[in-house]
């Protein structure tokens, strides 16, 4: 008995659960986390040090966008091809795990818990797809599914996993409390790609730019989106941290000097007509009130007023 394997780690409670489960059936474990700016890694790192488990973090975010373009298996209710992101994912922790020698692969997956990406079919499915078949382990669900090499091989001891299913999560949550779980965040529906709102702004950005510049698409989640009449962008900072992204960014800069007030990022070349129109965004959603005369910006002067209202048919999100 005993083996190595590579476990999906996100840091919500099925995947730390996975974890402890898989340590107690007889594996040696490390974590692997996929980072995309859909989806951030911190709750995964807390967890692996209060696991005590390393953490591989992988850039996942070119093998995002190709599915983006268009996944096999749709997109759920948002932008979000989850089926095969999945999959991806766990495609690429098989590479590493014939790279870096571990036995097989293992998710928090647990049967029939989300509609969409896990029930009985797409399990199947996400097997399939990734090419891992027989070096999938589902601690959670396992009792439920067909045994898979490390276990028929006695490397893993089934009789340690669990059978897990549904919605519920009484059985999670005991066991959590067995097994000295106490820090996770309650569930979330997933990565900012389930979010309608979000997928307005992504779904704009694929009509006008495309997503070949991968760093117009890091800029999605950062700062209010404006497309103005001769298909310019507009990034509004919303906050302090903000503007500061935006200042950092290739293209041109907008931004009051004499005001608190935001900065925009126009990140390509834009027509006279929109560039009139950014500077009086900038104005709008600055502290004009305070002042008695125009706007002075970066760029130029502005003069007073401007009212949000006047943009609003240009903001996406
Ligand atoms: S929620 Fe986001 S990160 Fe998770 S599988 Fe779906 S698309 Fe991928």
């Amino acid at each position: 008995m005993g083996c190595r394997g590579l476990s999906l780690l996100s840091g919500g409670l099925d995947s730390q659960l996975a974890v402890r489960v898989l340590q107690r059936a007889g594996a040696d474990v490390e974590a692997v986390c996929f980072s995309t700016p859909f989806f951030d890694c911190s709750a995964a790192k807390r967890a692996a040090d209060a696991l005590g488990v390393r953490l591989h973090i992988v850039d996942f975010l070119d093998d995002e966008i190709a599915l983006l373009k268009g996944p096999p298996h749709g997109f759920g209710s948002a932008m979000n091809p989850c089926i095969d992101c999945h999959a991806a994912m766990i495609r690429r922790a098989g590479e590493m795990m014939a790279r870096l020698g571990y036995d097989f692969v293992a998710t928090g997956e647990v049967r029939g818990q989300r509609p969409m990406s896990q029930n009985a079919q797409a399990l199947v499915t996400v097997e399939k797809a990734s090419g891992l078949e027989g070096r999938l382990v589902r601690p959670l669900s396992a009792k439920l599914l067909e045994p898979t090499i490390p276990e028929k091989e006695g490397l893993l001891a089934r009789d340690m996993l669990l059978d897990f299913s549904g919605r519920a999560r009484d059985r999670q949550i005991a066991l959590a409390a067995e097994l000295g779980i106490t820090e996770y965040p309650s569930p979330a529906g997933g990565c900012k790609l389930t979010e309608a709102g979000f997928g307005r702004k992504l779904r704009d950005l694929i009509e006008h730019e495309g997503l070949d510049d991968r760093r117009l698409v890091e800029l999605t989640v950062v700062a209010r989106r404006f497309r103005l009449p001769d298909g310019t962008s507009v990034l509004l900072g919303r906050d302090a941290r903000e503007n500061a992204i935006l200042q950092g960014e290739r293209g041109t800069i907008v931004a009051p000097v004499n005001v608190p007030g935001p900065t925009a990022l126009l990140p390509r070349v834009c027509s006279d007509a929109d560039f009139e129109l950014a500077k009086g965004i900038v104005c709008a959603y600055s502290r004009f009130d305070r002042l008695n005369g125009d706007v002075v910006l970066n760029v130029g002067q502005v003069p007073r007023p401007y009212d949000r209202e006047m943009f609003r048919s240009f903001q996406v999100c």
